[in-house]
């Protein structure tokens, strides 16, 4: 089922219509991944009351991507 490509892919787009690629996850929670993961990985994000531009930085884009999804939605 899950059949994997090898050969060049950088020539060729996915064809999909808007979403990103195939079975990966969605752009919102692609953006909350890379938050969390900096978050768990960060030594000041894991101190409460703490955290980096970094993770200021990942949770905006999170909060962005998600308030345009929410009005999408409807
Ligand atoms: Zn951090």
């Amino acid at each position: 089922m899950d059949e994997r490509r090898e050969a060049t892919d950088d020539a060729q787009p996915p064809r999909l219509p808007l979403a990103a690629a195939g079975s990966r996850l969605s752009p919102v929670q692609e953006a909350y991944a890379a938050y969390t993961e900096h978050a768990i990985a960060c030594d000041d994000c894991r101190n409460p009351g703490l955290s980096c531009e970094a993770a200021g930085v990942l949770w905006r884009a999170y909060m962005a991507i998600a308030n345009q999804a929410a009005q999408k939605m409807g």
